[in-house]
């Protein structure tokens, strides 16, 4: 019997030092709370860390990836294919445009299935939104060749991925895409949000190698009002502004970038600590038949914003639901990502998707927990949840 710890072992903490909180009080105390120079600088470390031409800061992802498909042109009717595991946000934003997400299945590693997104084009398609599940690449090289194919826009949502790399360049790096065909118009968001890799509390970020795009981003995020509000009241500009299209109102506080600095200088610190606790369990588990580790490749380095093992519950006498409450019980907090798009209520009634539409996001969705896994843990934390699941596993064989 395993001794069950004395304090909860929450499943995500965000981990903020002295310097993130130095900073926020150094902003406060300038006396310039709104979009200004902590976020002209956060944008510019952002944008080297990435290798990326322009980054646009947010206040969201899911505000990055609205905009992004207006600024591509998104139109009522028209028609974006969204992987069905994902967080819902990759789907509203579509419906947000009055366009129609097209949900597509997904393959045993999570990621979107290039052949399933090429069997959904139709005339109306615009553009494809694939997501980085867990803080793994999809399948770079196959969906820009689909984009290139049938002239789409792709905008990548890399929520989970900063950091993350494909052939050895990182999300949202233009080398990604300079050797692609110029023509396809294609953004990148990553998410700050509380649980992400690094966070900012609440925020996003969308790199481009597109000069176009990235000045409609940027009217975009705030009102498209031709000057930003800093650029406005400093000395460096004046109190005239344009507006050349009606924008939105995502604009990133300095506040939030102040976290963000500091965050995006311990990234790669968060990495090696999140691959080492993914080995961890992957040791555990490896020679348990029940268990399924997740998929990696040689040629993407992955991040590991989450650590997702798939259970054989036919296997076993124990439900996923049960699992979890026992995980409960030993003080570990636990988790499912995601409930497939097509399985919510708002999707089935609005365009008639229904249970038994994407198999393997079905089949994945009914066997997959995520496991705690961030920098504030312990080793010891890690260890810790890794024999309780491998003791649950073996006391419920049937
Ligand atoms: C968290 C998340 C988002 C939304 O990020 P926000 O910054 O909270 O808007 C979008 N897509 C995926 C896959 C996510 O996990």
């Amino acid at each position: 019997m395993i001794k069950v710890r004395d304090s909860f072992l929450p499943f995500s903490v965000p981990d903020i030092g002295e310097e993130e909180i130095l900073e926020v009080i150094d902003t406060i105390k300038s006396g310039w709370l709104t979009t200004g120079p902590k976020v002209a600088q956060f944008e510019q470390e952002f944008k080297e860390y990435v290798k990326a031409s322009h980054a646009i800061a947010v206040n969201s992802c899911t505000a990055g990836l609205h905009i992004s498909l207006a600024a591509i042109g998104v139109k009522p009717g028209d028609e974006v294919i969204v992987p069905t595991l994902t967080f819902v946000s990759t789907a509203n934003v579509v419906v947000h445009l009055g366009a129609i997400p097209i949900l597509v299945d997904v393959k045993d590693d999570f990621n979107i299935n290039p052949f399933e997104i090429e069997k959904s084009i139709t005339s109306r398609t615009k553009a494809i939104i694939p997501v980085h599940y867990g803080g793994q690449s999809c399948d770079l090289d196959a969906i820009y060749d689909i984009a290139r194919n049938y002239g789409l826009s792709v905008i990548e949502d890399a929520a989970h991925a900063v950091g993350a790399t494909y052939r050895n360049y990182k999300i949202g790096s233009d080398e990604l895409f300079s050797y692609r065909d110029q023509n396809i118009k294609r953004t990148v968001v990553f998410s700050f949000y509380a649980t992400k890799n690094i966070t900012t509390g609440e925020g996003g970020m969308i790199v481009t190698n597109d000069d176009n795009l990235a000045e409609k981003l940027r009217l975009l995020s705030l009102h498209g009002m031709s000057k930003d509000a800093w650029k406005r009241y400093s000395n460096l500009g004046n109190w005239y502004y344009e507006v050349t299209l009606a924008g939105y109102k995502y604009n990133l506080p300095d506040i939030l970038a102040a976290i963000g600095i500091h965050q995006l200088r311990k990234i790669e610190r968060f990495i090696s600590i999140r691959q080492a606790y993914a080995r961890i369990y992957d040791e555990f588990f490896s020679n348990i038949p029940e268990i399924e580790i997740p998929v990696r490749y040689t040629d993407r380095n992955h991040v590991f914003h989450l650590y997702v093992i798939r259970l054989s519950f036919d296997r076993l006498k124990i439900s996923r639901e049960k699992f979890i409450e026992e995980l409960k019980r030993y003080n570990i907090g636990a988790s499912v990502h995601f409930i497939p798009v097509h399985l919510h209520p708002f999707y089935q009634n609005t365009y008639g998707y229904k249970l038994g539409d994407f198999p393997n996001a079905e089949k994945i969705y009914n066997s997959i927990i995520s496991l705690p896994l961030y920098p504030k843990m312990s080793e010891s934390d890690v260890k810790y949840v890794a024999e309780v699941v491998k003791n649950l596993v073996e006391k419920n064989r049937k």
